[in-house]
């Protein structure tokens, strides 16, 4: 920008705000295409910019895909869980229909619970970029009462905002997922469950919350503006999917051990509200909680899908990077299979796969830069243990396809 140009649009320092008409210290001095010059501060120039967006955006609830293309999307980004997602397809769809009819029928809020790793994180994501609406994490345990020192409930309606760029309406429409929901149970359900009286205190405080109230966040650059400034964000239309493992909820059953024992899918038990309310959650919080999909441990058989099949699977980014360095990246079944056994032994479902990657990768992408000429990287079984592939120069392979 022209030096000339630059000091027109800095900040006068005493422009008086067009819009609020307050003398304001750093106003802008915004030159219009006909050549009048207007004074703006940060302030209106904030609440200017929402209601531009919130007039240009895409509006998320008007364009409302069927169950069945939710359940497509998903089926993109996710492996097995079927019933998960099916049940979560629906809710979805009647929970922005909801918003379209208006007040009339019950909220439906969805509990997944399934062991860490399943899938239940991901889900919740896939289905917030698949209806295109804002999306925040937030941990349950982090959470305290009202008073208490700590983030309170409310906080996540904040992010929320934040994440919609202060769009007040998707922020009004978008999805929370609280994590770790369980580790907020009352004490003397399930052995080892909950914390301390607490946990019961955040479940009352996120009745209201996630039936439907009125929120005053804090919005807005802070830096930018003299005071704090508080916008009220409606939560009825704000979808909660309430996510955690409950251990220890049912039985142990008598698990066969070793590879092939974990190859047959068995399907996740489907647990009801009265299972959650022994194990400590409260039947208040039950009832705003009416949608309850439960989750499968991944057999082996579908972590060796999570690695290959999914958009940006692990696999597929891993030849990516090396392909980078003239590289081709082949994996045998056998090893696929031997990443995943060795991942499900470590009990974190699909997240340990990314730290055996990480570990069997290291040596090798140490060594690709240097390779002088184009090859394949054969990862077999035993690369697993030795960290070494089987290496062929492109040429060779071929020389030796030419020769059939
Ligand atoms: P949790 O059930 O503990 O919430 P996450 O959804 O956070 O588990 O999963 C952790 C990671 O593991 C995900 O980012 C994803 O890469 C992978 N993952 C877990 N489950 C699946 C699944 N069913 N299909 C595909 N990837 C999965």
């Amino acid at each position: 920008m022209e030096q000339k140009e630059k000091e027109r649009r800095r900040p006068s320092g005493k422009g008086r705000c067009l819009f609020c008409g307050r003398s304001q210290e750093g106003c802008l001095e915004i030159n219009t295409r006909d050549g009048k010059t207007l004074n703006l501060c940060g302030e209106c120039l904030e609440v200017l910019y929402g209601y531009y967006r919130q007039e240009h955006q895409r509006q998320p609830v008007e364009a409302i895909p069927t169950p069945r293309q939710i359940r497509e999307e998903l089926d993109r980004r996710v492996i097995g869980q079927e019933e998960a997602k099916k049940i979560l397809s629906v809710a979805a769809y009647n929970h922005f229909k909801r918003g379209k009819l208006g007040r009339g029928i019950q909220k439906n809020n969805i509990l997944l619970a399934g062991p860490s790793g399943s899938g239940k994180t991901l889900l919740a994501k896939a289905l917030a970029d698949c209806l295109n609406v804002p999306f925040v994490i937030a941990d349950a345990t982090s959470f305290t009462e009202a008073g208490y020192i700590g983030a309170d409930v409310e906080s996540c309606i904040e992010a929320l905002l934040k994440k919609a760029g202060g769009d007040v309406r998707a922020a009004e429409h978008g999805i929370v997922y609280l994590d770790e929901i369980d580790k907020i149970a009352k004490k003397g359900g399930a052995p080892g469950n909950g914390r301390d009286i607490s946990g019961e205190g955040v479940q009352n405080a996120l009745l209201k919350l996630m039936e439907g109230t009125t929120v005053q966040v804090r919005s807005g650059p802070a830096r930018m503006l003299a005071q704090e400034r508080k916008t009220a964000v409606k939560t009825d239309q704000i979808l909660f999917i309430c996510g955690g493992a409950f251990a220890g909820m049912d039985e142990p059953e008598e698990k066969p051990a070793g590879f092939l024992a974990t190859r047959e899918p068995r399907k996740p038990k489907q647990h009801r509200a009265e299972d959650f309310i022994r194990y400590g959650m409260t039947p208040e919080l039950m009832g705003r909680l009416p949608v309850i999909a439960s989750l499968s441990e991944l057999t082996s058989r579908d972590l060796v899908r999570v690695l290959t099949e999914p958009e940006g699977c692990l696999i597929g980014h891993y030849q990516d990077l090396l392909k980078l360095d003239g590289v081709a990246l082949t994996f045998t079944d056998e090893a696929l299979e031997g990443i995943a056994r060795k991942a499900s032994e470590n009990g974190t479902g699909a997240r340990g796969l990314q730290t055996v990657m990480e570990d069997l990768m290291l040596d090798i992408m140490y060594q690709a830069p240097e390779e002088e000429a184009p090859c394949v990287y054969r990862i077999t079984e035993s690369s697993i243990r030795t960290h070494l592939p089987e290496i062929t120069l492109l040429e060779e392979l071929q020389e030796q396809m030419a020769e059939g």
